[in-house]
């Protein structure tokens, strides 16, 4: 087989209709995969399937029924699982003593909750399929703090310590879990933050060695290698797709 090469591997990517998840989701396409988009907005996630010749799966990551049915569902409609990209995620902007404590679950349970109700879902697939490759997805927020964002860097920090976790727990399964921590990308979510927040955009362009900010067809190819067969004896990392922004002194 060649390395990233992805013929007869069936994905699902959370959040999969737009942004990031997009970009990772037409990568991972391209590269020969049949990938399920995963999101609430039926509409949005049937353009998107289209687009890249795969089905679309509506699906609440906020609700457990719901990510336990998208893997039956991938594997009624598709026949296996063998790649689950954990892509879904909101941000509310807020200082940390504004936060009600419905919003501060509403932020962890989207963007880390999630994340592990749908891999212990498709644990027992990737089992059946020999092995699997979970990719979870941090942020700069996983490694840095800023005032306006404490539940989404809880949620980002968790994220890497569950790929810790689930990373050594799943080797000996051939399932391996890698994290992505993006930068400064240029989606739905940071539009509005680019708005919310002042002098941003300017301190992100100032700070990304890239001079600019990220865009979702850059996560294509890390999408193929952390999926493929190319990234078997990588377990466990988190690694920055942010134009330098995160070596950047
Ligand atoms: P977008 O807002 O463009 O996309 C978010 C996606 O998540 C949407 O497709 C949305 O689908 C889906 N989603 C949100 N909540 C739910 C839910 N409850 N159930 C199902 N799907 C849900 O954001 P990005 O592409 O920017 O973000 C994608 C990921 O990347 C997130 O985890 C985010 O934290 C992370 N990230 C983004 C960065 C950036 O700069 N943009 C930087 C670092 C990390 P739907 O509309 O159908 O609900």
């Amino acid at each position: 087989m060649k390395p990233f090469d992805l013929a007869d591997r069936v994905a699902i990517v959370t959040g999969g209709n737009g942004g990031i998840g997009l970009g990772m989701a037409r990568g991972l396409a391209a590269a020969g995969a049949k990938v399920v988009v995963a999101g609430r907005d039926s509409a949005k996630s049937a353009a998107a399937a289209k687009e890249i010749g795969g089905i679309a799966i509506d699906v609440d990551v906020l609700k457990e029924s719901d990510c336990r049915a998208l893997a039956a569902k991938t594997v009624a409609q598709l026949g296996r699982l063998d790649i689950l990209v954990n892509n879904a995620g909101i941000n509310i902007r807020k200082q940390p003593q504004e936060y009600s404590l419905d919003e501060w679950h509403r932020v962890l349970d989207s963007n880390l909750t999630s994340a592990f109700t749908c891999s212990q879902a498709a644990y027992p697939e990737m089992m059946k399929a020999g092995g699997g490759k979970v990719i979870n997805i941090g942020s700069m927020m996983s490694i840095f703090g800023a005032s306006f964002t404490t539940p989404y860097a809880a949620s980002k920090g968790g994220i890497v310590q569950m790929t810790r976790a689930m990373a050594c727990a799943w080797a000996k399964d051939n399932i391996q879990v890698n994290a992505v921590l993006p930068g400064w990308i240029d989606t739905d979510l940071t539009r509005r933050a680019r708005t919310d927040v002042a002098g941003l955009h300017e301190r992100v362009l100032a700070r990304t060695p890239a001079g600019r900010w990220g865009d979702p067809g850059d996560f294509a190819g890390i999408a193929v290698f952390l999926a493929s067969s190319a990234s078997d004896f990588l377990t466990g990392t988190a690694i920055p797709v942010d134009g330098g922004y995160s070596v950047q002194g």
